[in-house]
């Protein structure tokens, strides 16, 4: 009996250096800056003690009327407010300060005449406020701020606490969006890779799938036991994270009878690859699957050759998929992408891109760096092929596996005989729209812990302050 084979794809503060805030009483006794006084006034905030109360104290000294500082003396409790012309400077404590521009406070309003609480929508138009909108009043609430702002009619916006402090920007302090922790793995993940049951991942309690979900996030891989040998149940199993992404091959692939030669390391198609295998007995020689962490292999990069690691972040590599006739493919840039790709704001590293067998030509390397490249390119190598980076398994029917290509490389060794094969693609997108779901479900951040409660903020299944919106 053949062996059967499948392969399914995804594709794919410090305190304010500035301030016009004039701090009373108690800020000599918490050393807390004082800075001039706005020509055209002030908001004035009074700290009676660390986390101690705002007082609405107005003070314009040109009569151009600013903020009315309402607050409850009472609450000791809140954040400390202070204001300027331009900006809103929130105290999380006494050494971690927020500052919101006025102009962005208003920009993200969601009320439900700014801010479509079904469909998640801005329905406020941008470009119509004021490029000096100032607050008329700011208010500390129980739950976060509230800020009455100048308009033809009186608007009122709210902002949870828990929702500006994720949201910081200056500066950035702790943005809430539940990023799972990425386990970084070599060989020794032989002794426990991840895995879940087929009838965890197919319980429609969504558990298991949540579990399956997040294993790959954290691992860039998972392996799911107990498969029905069939090529639906792999299919329907598939199914469960998204739909079956069309490709230039047959969206379910279904091939029997091939010769396996040895193929290399890949993960860089432009899709996200997830390889589910076979829960089929088999009596041929099956070719072993190689797994390796591309992240992983990054960091020892990094370590070793922090050169090479930054010549591979930077060099875009063309690559091409046009071994049918009917097709050539090719990334846009044309240039393609580096082989580290890196979060443009956090510097993190997100994407491994490696396939030497499909490069193009290396016809935009700057003279200077060719012989530099092709070091990188084979220091990059020997890390990859190194015995501590590959992960070697021999795959038993009823076992499946699924791959993250933006992460994980895999190739498999060569075998005799003859095997049968399945597989599809699962766009990236899809998958991360059902794991934010499940997060959201099964785990949800500080944020909406801490609004869930609120007024009007449930709207439609949804979390108008979900971190992801
Ligand atoms: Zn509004």
């Amino acid at each position: 009996m053949n062996c059967f084979r499948s392969i399914l794809s995804f594709s794919s503060a410090k305190f304010p250096s500035r301030t016009c805030t004039t701090l009373h009483r108690s800020a000599a006794r918490l050393r807390l800056p004082i800075s001039a006084t706005s020509s055209r006034g002030v908001y004035t905030s009074q700290i009676s003690q660390g986390f101690g109360s705002v007082a609405a104290v107005k003070k314009d000294s040109s009569g151009s009327g600013l903020a009315r500082l309402d607050d409850d003396m009472q609450r000791k409790d809140l954040p400390i407010v202070t204001a300027n012309e331009r900006k809103v400077t929130i105290g999380w404590d006494t050494k971690t300060w927020s500052r919101f521009h006025n102009i962005w406070l208003r920009d993200h309003c969601r009320c439900p005449k700014c801010f479509h609480p079904i469909t998640k929508q801005r329905l406020l138009n941008t470009f119509e406020i004021p490029s000096d909108i100032q607050p008329l009043g700011i208010q500390r609430k129980a739950d976060g701020l509230e800020l009455t702002w100048q308009s033809s009619e009186p608007h009122v916006s709210f902002y949870p606490w828990s929702w500006l402090q994720s949201n910081s920007y200056d500066p950035a302090i702790n943005h809430a969006q539940t990023i799972i922790e990425k386990v970084e793995w070599g060989t020794k993940i032989a002794q426990s890779p991840p895995t879940v049951t087929y009838s965890e991942a197919m319980d429609q309690d969504d558990r298991g799938l949540f579990k399956w979900l997040t294993d790959i996030d954290q691992f860039g891989f998972s392996f799911i036991s107990g498969v029905p040998p069939t090529p639906e149940a792999t299919e329907k199993l598939v199914e469960r994270i998204g739909f079956i992404r069309e490709t230039q091959s047959p969206s379910f692939l279904r091939k029997q009878n091939c010769e396996c030669p040895l193929t290399p390391f890949t993960a860089d198609r432009p899709r996200w690859t997830s390889t589910i295998s076979p829960p089929f007995p088999h009596r041929w020689q099956w070719g072993a699957t190689l797994l390796a962490d591309g992240f992983y292999v990054a960091s020892i990069l990094k370590e070793l050759h922090p050169e090479y690691y930054d010549i591979l972040s930077r060099v875009s590599v063309p690559a091409h998929a046009a071994g049918e006739a009917s097709s050539i493919y090719y990334p846009s840039p044309r240039s393609g992408y580096p082989v580290l790709g890196h979060d443009p704001c956090t510097r993190e590293l997100v994407q491994v891109r490696w396939n030497n067998d499909d490069r193009s030509v290396m016809n935009h390397l700057e003279p200077d760096l060719v012989e530099k490249w092709y070091e990188a390119i084979s220091a990059w190598n020997k890390c990859l092929k190194s015995p501590d980076s590959e992960y070697w398994v021999q795959l038993q029917p009823g076992t499946a596996v699924v791959v993250d290509n933006h992460r994980v490389l895999h190739g498999r060794s060569a075998f005799d005989g003859k095997r049968r094969m399945c597989g599809a693609y699962v766009g990236i997108d899809e998958y991360r729209s059902k794991l934010a779901v499940l997060r959201e479900r099964f785990a949800p951040d500080t944020v909406q812990r801490a609004t869930d409660h609120l007024p009007q903020a449930n709207i439609n299944g949804r979390n108008i302050w979900n971190s992801a919106l």
